[in-house]
């Protein structure tokens, strides 16, 4: 085919054509697919499979928003009025500020938009593809037309394609077409005129498969998808603002409100005291400077973003910020067993067949009513599908693994009835020597519900009470010694039955053993310290359940409460002594997804902050309904993943215990910053206030202001924003929902340290004064650089102070970090570094100071340092 055709596809209608012709048309193999070079030659013709992106960022976009921020509206005023008096240096310099305040403003804001970025590229979904006539995995990305796709419930539909073979196929269309509805889909070619939502034969990028499996040959990819031509219309989705950002924000505007009433007040006060109106103009500007955090918020977002970074390292994929944030305050955990809390890696201990006959037909259930394949490639072996399944053909075929397909071939899948969380049973239909047959597996239960028969020594058998209440306590038996239990059975059939899974010959139960995963006891112990519930909710066995619920410590060793999903009442019909009784029990087994969103319900109601795990399409909407929805990486459908708030790579249930972690780390070190930030700012509040109601010979300039926050403040604050946390992290009981980051005791703490910080940088002006010049005259230019160089290094000695109470100073979080150390240092080479320069001396109104002066401004940081840790370690404040 050559290339001008190629580019001609998007002007065929596929959904017309037969399949046959779709294949010829595209230049594809029903069964080998496009060759090697064929996809490279493509790639470049299409181009990857991505719907263009809302316009990223513009830089310039950020840059010029960062001015629009109170703080440089305040600072254009002052440097106008600098200008308007001829304090030309002075207006010069506060321009210098505000555009030193831009970029870094804008670094940082491009900094977490970065990290954005790319967080959203590692979360691009797989397709499954044939290529070279091989099925194999790759990234949804790189599929192009001619493409053949195979699909299967749950999965996204990585491009448009024409169906070219299904079985009980139905899409979700209600993303592209709004119908909430799943469209049954079929084979037949259609009328060219049929609309998006009436081609049956096709399956459209961003939809999902809800039932069934198929596979399409891809038609069209990109923009060229009907999801493509939509999203050109929609392209300005709007970035949320996460809650915490939300509450930064309304806190800087009540923090301006106050400062400006501040103002007010010292202003009238000073112009009352007969005061100069020009001097009492730049006092007020001074205020308003040094009361708002500057980057407050956008420092939050960073410290957010980068803990997504870090969790991503860790193989935990947070989608949106909020998340990081709500993590932290989790206090519920409703966990699935199999594959999270144990290894999943399935082994068949023992099979129990009712006779030897039955023995032999087990085998050809395990290995025919089975969808996991095992392979080897360049030497390695592959396992795809289900553990459990993949577990059967290892146990049946052990060293003739490569007979499977042979086995297949020979009786291959008529019709299937696909395993499902609420029916926990799989049958399959298939032709044998003899006519047809019916194979069946399932839980016991289930199973043994629609059995007529048992297949004994003298072959069927009427299946009575006496024998089904023999297997089912068997079953109850190997259950309760940790073993998952399925069932076998089949019946001889007809080529066209409707529904398989019924009248169904016994065979007998295979025992399987699924150990816990190692590093799943330690995250136990972990979320009891730190008071987070934890909830088992499993397809499986009660015994089953129960048994490793007690190994793993998530029951008390003497509380055996479990809840079964028949048992379980809709949520609506639930009185109060239910819901306690479901509040108390940790384990609830054989449910089905619609009692997990139910489960949450419960827990919700009661104001807990609920994870949910899940992996399959209806677990979607307790994944939704949580406020921490968990999907599972590895054996998670895409639409889990999709609506899932987080998806763990590894499955493992220690990461959803590391994510907690770090997402209460995060939330620390927001508050640790907040602190900070705010003590500093205050303290710059308090002194220039008492310097001007006191009317004391000195006062601290606004352009200082702006050099003490932007030079002390700003690498500290990022620095606290990253630190690792505190070991004792997990040993707090978790946040409440509604505790603001800054509550009324961390209000008095933050009055406290400013007061400190205050009161002792104005007592050494007035130390300096009398003891080291020993003069009765006030210098009003030394005593004002004094309280300058003083107030840099009691701020910057103050970082060390942000350490969590009670830790002691040398194991705290802070002194720990390296991050806060290179803050300090670099922030101390930037002070010195522009003091070396004459003109910077000049604007900031710096002269040399002395050895003793400097000595001064030295033990006033580290006496302010000593008054804080000790009333941290007196517990007369706590952060
Ligand atoms: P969970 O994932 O919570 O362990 P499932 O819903 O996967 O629960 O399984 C519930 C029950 O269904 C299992 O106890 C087992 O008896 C049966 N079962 C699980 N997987 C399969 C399968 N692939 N085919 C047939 N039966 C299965
Ligand atoms: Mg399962």
């Amino acid at each position: 085919m050559n290339d001008i055709e190629l580019e001609k596809i998007d002007q065929v209608i596929f959904h017309s054509l037969s399949k046959e012709d779709v294949l010829v048309q595209l230049r594809s193999d029903e069964n080998k697919g496009l060759s090697e070079t064929e996809v490279a030659r493509r790639l470049q013709i299409f181009g990857s499979n991505n719907i263009a992106e809302r316009q990223k960022k513009n830089l310039f976009f950020i840059f010029f928003t960062q001015f629009k921020s109170p703080i440089v509206i305040l600072l254009l005023v002052a440097a106008g009025l600098s200008f308007g008096f001829s304090e030309w240096m002075d207006g010069f310099a506060i321009g210098m500020v505000i555009i030193v305040n831009a970029i870094i403003g804008f670094y940082m804001e491009y900094q977490a938009e970065q990290s954005m970025q790319s967080l959203k590229k590692m979360f691009s979904a797989p397709a499954n593809v044939i290529r070279n006539g091989h099925l194999s995995e790759i990234n949804s990305e790189n599929i192009i037309p001619g493409d053949i796709v195979s699909l299967q419930a749950g999965d996204i539909v990585p491009g448009d394609g024409r169906l070219i073979s299904l079985s009980e196929l139905q899409a979700d269309e209600s993303a592209l077409t709004g119908e909430s509805l799943p469209v049954e889909k079929k084979l037949e070619a259609i009328s060219p005129e049929s609309s998006v939502g009436d081609r049956t034969n096709m399956l459209f990028k961003g939809t999902f498969i809800s039932k069934g499996n198929a596979y399409m040959v891809v038609t069209g990819t990109g923009m060229k998808t009907e999801l493509g031509k939509v999203a050109s219309l929609v392209q300005s989705a709007k970035q949320t603002t996460t809650p915490l950002e939300i509450k930064l924000q309304s806190f800087s505007k009540k923090l301006i409100q106050v400062t400006v009433a501040l103002i007010v007040i010292i202003f009238v006060a000073g112009l009352l005291n007969g005061q100069n109106f020009i001097q009492m103009l730049e006092t007020s500007i001074a205020l308003g400077v040094a009361a708002i955090p500057e980057g407050l918020p956008i420092v939050a977002t960073l410290a957010l973003a980068r803990g997504m970074m870090k969790l991503a390292r860790h193989k935990v994929i947070v989608k949106k910020l909020s998340a990081v944030e709500t993590l932290g305050g989790t206090n519920v955990i409703c966990t699935d067993k199999t594959g999270t809390l144990t290894k999943n890696k399935i082994e068949v201990k023992e099979i129990y067949p009712v006779s030897e006959s039955a023995r032999t037909v087990i085998k050809d259930i395990s290995i025919l009513c089975n969808t996991a394949e095992i392979y080897t490639e360049n030497g390695e072996m592959k396992e795809i599908g289900d553990p459990l399944e993949t577990g059967l053909l290892k146990f049946f075929l052990g060293d003739a693994l490569e007979d499977i397909p042979v086995i297949r071939n020979k009786y291959p899948k008529i019709k299937e009835e696909p395993f499902s969380s609420e029916t926990k049973i799989m049958a399959t239909l298939h032709p044998t020597e003899n006519g047809h047959r019916v194979y069946v597996k399932g839980a016991v239960e289930e199973l043994l519900k629609i059995c007529t028969h048992i297949l004994g020594e003298k072959g069927e058998e009427v299946l009575n009470s006496e024998k089904r209440n023999f297997w089912l306590e068997k079953s109850d038996n190997l259950a309760s010694s940790g073993l998952r239990i399925i069932a076998s059975g089949y019946r001889e059939a007809k080529k066209d039955e409707l529904v398989l899974s019924k009248d169904i010959v016994f065979c007998g139960l295979i025992g399987m053993f699924d150990p816990p995963r190692e590093d799943v006891f330690a995250a136990i112990e972990d979320c009891k310290t730190a008071g987070i519930h934890i909830v088992m909710i499993t397809g499986d066995h009660p015994a089953t359940a129960l048994n490793i619920a007690q190994e793993l410590k998530i029951t008390e060793p003497d509380d055996t409460n479990v809840i079964v999903g028949k048992d379980m009442k809709d949520f609506a019909h639930l009185n109060e002594q239910e819901k306690n009784e479901w509040l108390s029990c940790r384990v609830f087994a054989r449910v089905s997804p619609k009692h997990k969103l139910d489960i949450v319900k419960v827990w919700q109601e009661r104001k807990f902050v609920v994870g949910m795990t899940g992996d399959g399409i209806n677990d979607s909407p307790a994944l939704k309904k949580a406020d921490i929805g968990i999907a599972m990486g590895e054996r998670g459908t895409q639409v889990a993943q999709e609506v899932a708030d987080m998806v763990i790579k590894d499955d493992s249930f220690s990461s959803i215990i590391m994510a907690i972690r770090q997402g209460r780390i995060i939330f620390e070190n927001i508050r640790h910053f907040v602190i900070f930030l705010l003590s500093c700012n205050l303290s710059e509040l308090f002194i220039i206030s008492i310097a001007s109601v006191f009317s004391l010979h000195f006062q601290l300039f606004p352009i200082q202001i702006l050099f003490i926050n932007i030079v002390t403040d700003v690498l500290p604050a990022l620095a606290l924003g990253i630190t690792g946390g505190n070991d004792e992290i997990m040993k707090m009981k978790p946040r409440n929902e509604s505790e603001p980051i800054i509550d009324k005791q961390r209000w008095w703490t933050i009055i406290f340290y400013s007061l400190v910080i205050s009161l002792t940088n104005i007592s050494a002006v007035s130390i300096s004064h009398l003891t080291v010049h020993k003069t009765e005259l006030w210098n009003p230019e030394l005593c004002n650089n004094i309280l300058f160089f003083s107030l840099i290094f009691t701020q910057l000695l103050h970082v060390l102070n942000m350490g969590k109470s009670g830790t002691s100073f040398f194991k705290s979080e802070v002194f720990r970090s390296k991050y806060v150390w290179y803050s300090i240092v670099l922030s101390l080479m930037v002070i010195f570094g522009l003091y070396a320069i004459g003109p910077v001396r000049e604007v900031l109104s710096v002269h040399s100071l002395s050895l003793g002066d400097w000595a001064i401004c030295l033990s006033t940081s580290i006496c302010s340092f000593i008054i804080i840790q000790t009333a941290k370690a007196l517990k007369i404040v706590k952060q």
